[in-house]
């Protein structure tokens, strides 16, 4: 169903999971891969010890339409499906294995907005801490789930199992993954990004020879609550990802006046004013010390 590239040293260690174009308009982690398995394929890079798999295209129907997804999100609900019913219920099905057995997951994506490349976090302490600090990125980011359990009317049973990702997933078998956001979509940079991470990661892992390349000063978000785009709801100003914010600033504005202002100071994260309706509009979080 997906094209899977896996390269074992023979040797026991980690057992690293690479995945791309999970949303299919996603293109870094891709063409980052295909650099990188070449090298392999090549035997120009040599693998020190465990495995490594790279699934280069997650979503492949939905990457050759270049969108996002076919029939729904597929870095949400990720867990087996016993009635798959739409085309990413096959593909989740597909991916959980793999998952499950993973150590380590590097999932690699880009975003909409212009903005530093930035990495998706576990938590504060969570282990995978400080595989994210050798990749590369300025800029990590926990909360996710949690973001989601606070969005206004939400579900939570329902919201725990909708913020279910790769990551999310994996986690629960005992393996620590990333999210990593390389920048925007078409930027020729994110490509840059993708392919530095996979290396920091795997010298850091000490599957390959080599220093991990990172002189980042990293900084911490906690991202706290999402807000979904309605029809009558617009953003009052064209935020920037990460701009910070001061307490009582409009943010955004419904048709009949009512106004989303920021209850404390905080950062602006993902702001996105084109989100289609019940898609993510923005979500608030803090700067960690
Ligand atoms: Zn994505």
């Amino acid at each position: 169903m997906l094209d899977v590239y896996k390269f074992d040293s023979g040797s026991e260690g980690p057992n690293v999971l690479i995945l791309g174009a999970i949303h299919g308009d996603e293109v870094c982690g891709p063409k980052a891969m295909a650099r990188v398995i070449e090298a392999f394929e090549a035997q120009d890079l040599v693998l020190l010890k465990g495995a490594v798999t790279f699934i280069p295209v997650c979503n492949p129907k939905a990457y050759e339409q270049n969108v996002r997804f076919v029939d729904r999100n597929l870095n949400r609900y990720m867990s087996p499906i016993s009635a798959p019913r739409v085309y990413e219920d096959d593909l989740t099905n597909f991916l959980c294995p793999y998952l499950r057995q993973a150590d380590v997951l590097l999932d690699i994506h880009s975003y909409f907005v212009g903005g530093a490349p930035f990495i998706f976090v576990d938590g504060a302490r969570s282990p995978d801490i400080p595989f994210a600090k050798s990749l590369g990125p300025d800029h990590m980011v926990y909360g996710f789930t949690q973001a989601y359990q606070n969005a206004d009317e939400a579900d939570s049973k329902e919201a725990a199992l909708e913020a279910m990702g790769t990551t999310e997933y994996m986690v629960q078998f005992g393996g620590y993954g990333v999210t990593l956001e390389c920048g925007q979509h078409q930027d020729p940079q994110s490509v840059v990004v993708a392919e530095r991470a996979i290396y920091n990661g795997l010298k850091f892992l000490e599957m390959i020879e080599g220093d991990v390349q990172n002189t980042s000063n990293v900084e911490l978000v906690r991202v706290e609550k999402v807000f979904y785009a309605e029809d009558t709801l617009a953003l009052s100003d064209s935020w920037v990802h990460l701009q910070p914010i001061k307490q009582g600033t409009e943010i955004a504005r419904y048709e009949d006046g009512r106004v989303i202002a920021a209850e404390q100071d905080c950062v602006i994260f993902l702001p996105r004013a084109c989100a289609q309706p019940g898609q993510e509009l923005f979500y608030l979080g803090q700067i960690e010390d």
